[in-house]
């Protein structure tokens, strides 16, 4: 990812990330992981990574910092925000972000930095980047052409009853 000289306000946002990670190490025994979404320079949702305690495999610092703050904003789609992350984003966060709009990240520690920690994070990204078969999940669809057509039915059944015309988002 490209690097972007630190401006005081990213400063000031990343040592507050970094600083949550430092929190849920030391006081709370968990991962140290922290991100914040900050909109017009106000931090509006915060997250550590939660996934033990949750049993949550998903629950990210990332993905929790999305969450306060959908709950905070009361809505999903995040235009007009920047998540601030004490880490490079494992993949799933990456595109949680994407799926949340948000056209900005910014992060302190690199994946490399994350790895060398024990942390899987790069090796999902080279996993993404492999054939299919070569992956250790493989993913694949036991489905005929009967049961497609009936689970692909049920998406243009919902796209039937939108007041527009869907755009394929091929
Ligand atoms: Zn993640």
């Amino acid at each position: 990812m490209p690097y972007a000289p630190e401006t005081a306000q990213d400063h000031a946002f990343l040592t507050q990330a970094i600083k949550l990670s430092r929190h849920a190490l030391e006081d709370e025994g968990k991962t140290p992981f922290g991100a914040l979404v900050v909109v017009d320079g106000e931090v509006v949702g915060t997250g550590t990574s939660s996934v033990v305690e949750l049993r949550d495999p998903t629950a990210h610092a990332e993905v929790m910092a999305l969450r306060a703050a959908g709950s905070k904003l009361g809505r999903h789609l995040m235009e007009d925000a920047v998540m601030y992350s004490s880490s490079e984003p494992c993949p799933m966060c990456l595109v949680a972000c994407y799926w949340a709009r948000i056209p900005r990240l910014v992060y302190a520690a690199t994946s490399h930095d994350v790895a060398v920690n024990g942390f899987e994070d790069l090796q999902f990204y080279r996993q993404l980047a492999l054939p299919n078969a070569e992956r250790t999940l493989l993913v694949e669809t036991a489905a005929g052409d009967e049961t497609r057509e009936i689970a692909a039915k049920a998406l243009a059944s919902w796209a039937d009853k939108l007041p527009f015309a869907v755009e394929p988002k091929l």
